[in-house]
């Protein structure tokens, strides 16, 4: 018998789907627990995702997350609303392996947070200006709208568009673009995506981040009294179970 909860995109289709789900487990005798789940059932989209993610931050080592598309096929979602049945029969019947995809940890001189995709930090009214250190030692100085620090799992969204690299699945590392640059003899930065080892501990700082907003998956906070932002690949991740071969290439030729 499972403890599980389901976490549905706002729409018709998928608080449908939802409520099909929930009948045919709790017939079957699966209990719902919104407390202390061991599956988290997610219907909609990668974005459904990352919200249930943030959702269960505080049980992300206790919690598997399986996934039901109700648009075209996402990166972590494994079914889509087509094969309702197979998605059923695999999860009352099937032993899932386990595939575990690690966060970003950000660190504020007044919080922290936690994201799968990536973090932003973004200014859109006026240049911002950001000294980037690793491990410590300055690397660069970027004069911009910002830049994005995503995971593996975050290469083929925002990371994407600006024009980062797509990382094949499995593959643990950080990688960091600059959002607008402006690149001239006064100012120059790597303008290339560049990316690191897992374990690197790369600080964005400012003595003014006033009017810019940390980012971090669907989520914001504003920078406010903020003049350093600490990042680094967390020993927590989110636990997904498959219940049947996943190809990441799939995946990928979805997306164009
Ligand atoms: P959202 O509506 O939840 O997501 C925006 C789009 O990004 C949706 O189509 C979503 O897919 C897709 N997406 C999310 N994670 C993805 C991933 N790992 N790989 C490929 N596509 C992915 O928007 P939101 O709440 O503002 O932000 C959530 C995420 O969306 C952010 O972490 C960011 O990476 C991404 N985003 C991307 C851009 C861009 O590429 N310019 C702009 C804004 C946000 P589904 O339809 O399956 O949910």
């Amino acid at each position: 018998m499972q403890k599980f909860i389901t976490v549905a995109k706002k729409n018709e289709k998928s608080k449908k789907l939802e409520k099909k789900i929930l009948d045919e487990l709790l017939q079957y005798g699966w209990t719902e627990n919104r407390e202390e789940p061991d599956t988290v059932i997610f219907i909609g989209g990668d974005g459904t995702l990352l919200y249930a993610v943030q959702k269960y931050l505080d049980r992300l080592d206790h919690v598997n997350f399986v996934g039901i598309h109700t648009g075209t096929l996402g990166f972590f979602t494994d079914y889509t609303e087509d094969e309702y049945d197979v998605f059923i029969n695999d999860i009352k019947t099937k032993e899932p392996k386990i595939f575990c995809s690690r966060l970003l940890q950000i660190n504020t001189n007044q919080a922290e947070y936690y994201a799968l995709n990536e973090m932003r930090i973004e200014n859109v009214k006026r240049t911002q200006v950001i000294d980037v250190l690793v491990d410590n030692e300055q690397f660069e100085t970027c004069w911009g709208s910002g830049v994005c620090l995503s995971t593996q799992a975050g290469s083929t969204a925002y990371n994407r568009s600006l024009g980062g690299a797509v990382i094949d699945s499995g593959i643990s590392l950080m990688q960091m673009a600059e959002i607008t640059a402006i690149q001239h003899s006064k100012h120059r930065s790597l303008g290339n995506p560049y990316i690191l080892k897992p374990d690197r501990i790369v600080e964005f700082v400012s003595d003014d981040f006033s009017d810019a907003l940390l980012c971090f998956d669907h989520r914001h906070e504003s920078l406010e009294g903020v003049y350093k932002v600490t990042c680094t690949t967390s020993n927590h991740g989110v636990r997904f179970a498959r219940y049947r071969e996943y190809s990441y290439l799939k995946r990928l030729k979805n997306l164009y």
